[in-house]
């Protein structure tokens, strides 16, 4: 497929970064080609249209592709973001990192009950992330219908994780 294989050609892996033993995914090479950019938006929205009613995208990688994603199928993008970003009203839902924890945030009302929801990120690693969003999505009384990232780390377990949401994932490299 043309469209993997000029992104695994363009996304740069960064060895031990930010700390050792870690290797860093930087999509940013890809906004350098408006061209790959446009074929990369047009296989995720591909992927949502028809079948959700909003787009939620998680700081701040996700907005990046996410909110191209909800203009191209004309529908809501609302932004998921980290902790003491936001002014209320506002819900949060709180998740484990490898060490302490963290927050997101989404304004209220932003998304409505009964809404079809696309969670967006560009990447799936341990899924906690991710797992975050679409529990604050849930409380919210929306209902998770899909996942999408650019990138899935299969072997960290990500995909196990959003099991329990039995929502559509795709990615568009793994
Ligand atoms: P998770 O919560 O472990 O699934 O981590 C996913 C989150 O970490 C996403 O918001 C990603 O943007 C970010 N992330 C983790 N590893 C990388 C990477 O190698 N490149 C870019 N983002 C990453």
């Amino acid at each position: 497929h043309q469209l993997i294989q000029e992104l695994e050609d363009t996304i740069q892996n960064i060895p031990d970064f930010p700390k050792p033993g870690i290797q860093f995914k930087d999509i940013t090479p890809i906004f350098l080609k408006p061209d790959l950019y446009k074929d990369v938006i047009k296989d995720l929205a591909e992927f949502s249209r028809g079948k959700i009613d909003a787009v939620c995208g998680i700081e701040s990688r996700g907005y990046l592709f996410g909110i191209a994603i909800a203009v191209a199928l004309d529908v809501p993008f609302v932004l998921i973001r980290k902790k003491g970003k936001l002014p209320p009203p506002f819900v949060g839902q709180k998740y484990d990192l490898e060490y302490g924890s963290a927050e997101i945030e989404m304004r209220t009302g932003q998304i409505k009950s009964g809404q079809r929801i696309l969670i967006h990120d560009d990447l799936l690693a341990t899924g906690g992330t991710t797992e975050a969003a679409a529990l604050l999505v849930q409380k919210q009384g929306a209902r998770i219908s899909q996942f999408s990232f650019l990138i899935a780390l299969e072997e960290l377990g990500g995909k196990e994780r959003l099991k329990q949401f039995e929502a559509e994932v795709h990615q568009i490299l793994t």
